[in-house]
């Protein structure tokens, strides 16, 4: 549940992209606060794990990393 949006006096809405495990706020430096797929794709690009819907997961890439490797350490023990 880390996706907000905020919605401008002109009546632009901006997506907020939040990590669930850390709380850190993906920011990224062009537009693309705009649209939720575009954040979501440029925050995948800089390592996030992201899921398509607002209320779905979402970790920055050091929580990310991190899940990967204890995903690891249990396939090897499996
Ligand atoms: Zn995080």
């Amino acid at each position: 549940m880390s996706g907000r949006t905020y919605e401008l006096s002109n009546g632009v809405i901006e997506y907020e992209l939040r990590c669930d495990r850390c709380g850190e706020v993906f920011v990224c430096g062009d537009d693309s606060y705009y649209s939720w797929p575009v954040l979501c794709a440029a925050a995948e690009a800089e390592g996030w794990a992201t899921a398509p819907g607002l209320d779905g997961e979402h970790e920055c890439a050091g929580c990310a990393a991190a899940v990967r490797q204890s995903d690891l350490v249990s396939a090897r023990a499996a």
